[in-house]
């Protein structure tokens, strides 16, 4: 169905684990060429390796702007162009409010939010001169849509990207650039796996669908948003997260 796919080159930042691993393999599956970022070279180059001869890895701190350059730049070096970016890295540190401390707040906004500015204003030099784009950014039901304790700051984190969403997608139209988001309810990942049993039974309980999440229900998504067929949609969200956001109350769940 997603034959425009082919070819075409991505850029998936915080892709040596968890969500944005399940991303870069989907994209891998489906024929394109993949840059694949993390802080972690080795980590990087391990996946890269695992999808396959056209995909590389690539070391970036993507809360820096030199670094969300320099990614752009490898990719344009190695595959031509980026036709694609899917702005996934991210963090989240549990402190409640009382204990966080300036940097807790900073260190999270600058992982989750600052990056979603500086790796998109990286790639649009380029995509701007092919005259198409797809940026696919991973917020949460979390912050948008939720509440949980002790992530006031990577609350504020994914609300943010969606209102920096909103007007860049207005600003970004006239060349041929959409820009969407994937709103991940609780995906079992690396990540969340640390968060303990006890964490994760009590969600897939508060789930209508009963399970967690997959990273292969956030990549098709993710996959979709980045097709030619998908060029009509920007600036708009979608919800993953198995109907966990629906329920008034416990006793909704039946
Ligand atoms: P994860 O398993 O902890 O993986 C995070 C990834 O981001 C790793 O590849 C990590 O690699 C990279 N990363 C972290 N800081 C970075 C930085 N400054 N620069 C570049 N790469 C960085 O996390 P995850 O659960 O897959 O979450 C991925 C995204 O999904 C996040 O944006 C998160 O907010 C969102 N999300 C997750 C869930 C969930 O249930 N898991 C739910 C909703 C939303 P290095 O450490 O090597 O840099």
């Amino acid at each position: 169905m997603f034959e425009s796919l082919q070819k075409r080159t991505v850029i998936v930042t915080g892709a040596s684990r968890g969500i944005g691993l399940g991303i870069a393999k989907r994209y891998g599956q489906a024929g394109l060429n993949v840059l694949v970022v993390s802080r972690s070279l080795s980590d990087a180059e391990q996946v890269a390796r695992d999808i396959g001869p056209h995909a590389s890895g690539f070391a970036a701190d993507v809360s820096q702007e030199d670094a969300c350059l320099a990614m752009v730049q490898a990719a344009v070096e190695r595959y031509g162009s980026v036709d694609v970016l899917a702005a996934n890295a991210g963090i989240f540190p549990s402190a409640r409010l009382g204990d966080m401390s300036v940097e807790d707040f900073d260190h999270v906004i600058n992982t989750n939010l600052r990056s979603t500015f500086l790796s998109t204003k990286a790639v649009l030099p380029v995509m701007k001169a092919n005259g198409f784009g797809r940026i696919v950014l991973t917020s949460s039901i979390t912050g948008p849509i939720t509440g949980y304790p002790g992530w006031s700051h990577y609350a504020a984190s994914k609300a943010g990207q969606l209102g920096f969403m909103r007007t860049a997608a207005i600003e970004l139209a006239a060349h041929g650039i959409t820009i969407n988001a994937v709103m991940p309810g609780n995906i079992l990942t690396e990540g969340l796996a640390g968060m303990g049993e006890q964490y994760q039974a009590e969600m897939a309980a508060s789930i209508p669908l009963r399970r967690l999440g997959s990273v292969e229900d956030i990549a098709n998504a993710v996959l979709f948003f980045s097709t030619r067929e998908a060029g009509f949609i920007t600036g708009q969200t979608l919800v993953i997260d198995g109907g966990q956001v629906l329920p008034e109350s416990s006793a909704a769940l039946g």
